[in-house]
């Protein structure tokens, strides 16, 4: 990781023109960018001479020498069907490589790849990653629970892929340090959540953050959030949800939130 960072983005579904969604709740959408956008994002930091990385590139960049390009890592979370037919031709004309991480149960439903579309994605030379086995909030999960969502979703998906799956990210962001020593044990490379922060060489692999792409993202502001200089107004929100979290726990605050964005 060079010295001064890396910003992680994590997209979810794109939204392709008289497609349906995979979900259509308000906190859903929040999170699904149009097509023609990402590519609008895409395109300008192509052409603001940026490197688009997968997250196992980024890990092994080293501090001082070399890369003196800018450099964004791009993730996608969930496996929707979006990332093998919108997200990656786009990024394969940037020339870009991004990490799509996968939630293993959902694969084959309605608006999700099926294990047929993950392996051509992976075939195409995309990293794919694991974002467990049913999207349960791993904090509220027991050890045998751990042992299914985060060591059988692997083998599974390697299965699929035939090529090792190293990177892990947790659904809805909820991380703690029983999901990572499961991991750390199960053999992952990297763990992922969406803390809003800058990546550098201090931090851990276990402990990425990544930063939460939403559609209403202007490209002024996305612009901001890959030099890192626009964090900040960021984590200033997150504060605010993080603290809420805690004091109502995972359930009563995304009860909260449904009635607050319905
Ligand atoms: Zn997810």
């Amino acid at each position: 990781m060079p010295e001064r960072g890396v910003v992680f983005l994590m997209y979810h579904e794109l939204e392709i023109p008289s497609r349906p969604l995979c979900r259509s709740e308000a906190g859903y959408s929040r999170y699904v960018l149009e097509e023609a956008d990402f590519r609008s994002q895409m395109r300008w930091l192509q052409q603001a001479g940026w490197r688009g990385m997968s997250v196992s590139e980024a890990l092994v960049l080293a501090p001082q020498n070399g890369e003196q390009r800018h450099g964004v890592v791009v993730t996608f979370d969930d496996g929707c069907e979006s990332d093998l037919t919108a997200a990656a031709p786009i990024l394969k004309d940037a020339g870009y490589n991004a990490t799509f991480y996968v939630t293993v149960g959902f694969l084959g439903q309605r608006g999700y790849m099926n294990p047929n579309q993950l392996h051509e994605l992976s075939a195409a030379g995309f990293q794919i990653g694991c974002h467990s086995m049913t999207h349960a909030y791993l904090t509220d999960v027991d050890e045998c629970g751990l042992q299914y969502e985060i060591v059988q979703a692997k083998a599974q998906l390697e299965n699929i892929v035939g090529k090792a799956v190293e990177n892990f990210s947790c659904p809805g962001g909820r991380c703690d340090a029983r999901v990572i020593q499961v991991a750390k044990r199960a053999g992952y490379q990297s763990v992922a959540h969406s803390r809003i922060q800058m990546n550098t060489p201090m931090t851990s692999p276990f402990d990425l953050g990544r930063i939460p792409m939403l559609r209403q993202t202007q490209l002024p502001a996305f612009q901001e959030i890959c030099s890192g200089d626009g964090l900040w107004k960021l984590q200033l929100r997150e504060g605010v949800r993080s603290a809420a979290k805690r004091v109502l726990g995972n359930s009563l605050y995304d009860r909260g939130r449904a009635l607050l964005l319905r």
